[in-house]
């Protein structure tokens, strides 16, 4: 069942804000609020499902895409070593907010990752990381 109050329907509809970095007709993504690495970005279809099972075709290949175009843009922002792409279904698996996403996180070689949602970053800092995967977007059109 669909929570229509969870986090990201609400970010969605605007009635929380979120630190943009990319919209289109099928999908939106913003900065994790509480990122395990640097860069650490979410891509969230706009079409209301909890559970990638739910998700039409058409919404999953748009966030599909969207989360490529993205990973290019995080990858030529921050150099990272290598680049996570991940996305949960159900508690048990560690989702905490039921609404289908894609995690984009940057992995360092000298850096474990951070704790998952665990410690909320500095929101100029995010917004500056923001800031370089808008400019490396823009180099990508
Ligand atoms: P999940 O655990 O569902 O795969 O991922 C949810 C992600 O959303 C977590 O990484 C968590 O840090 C992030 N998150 C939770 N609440 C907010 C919020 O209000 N704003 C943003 N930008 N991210 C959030």
């Amino acid at each position: 069942m669909y929570d229509p109050d969870n986090i990201f329907a609400k970010i969605l509809r605007g009635e929380i804000p979120c630190i943009k970095v990319y919209e289109d007709a099928d999908a939106i993504a913003f900065m994790d609020i509480m990122p395990q690495s640097d860069g650490h970005l979410l891509v969230v279809p706009r079409e209301p499902a909890a559970e990638i099972f739910e998700l039409s075709d058409e919404a999953a290949q748009a966030a599909i895409c969207v989360t490529k175009k993205l990973a290019i843009a995080v990858r030529k922002a921050f150099a990272p070593d290598g680049l996570t792409i991940t996305q949960f279904n159900g508690a048990a698996a560690g989702q905490t907010v039921p609404h289908v996403h894609f995690h984009i996180v940057p992995r360092y070689a000298d850096r474990p990752l951070r704790g998952h949602a665990r410690d909320k970053q500095d929101v100029d800092l995010l917004k500056q990381h923001a800031e370089r995967i808008i400019a490396a977007l823009n180099e990508q059109q």
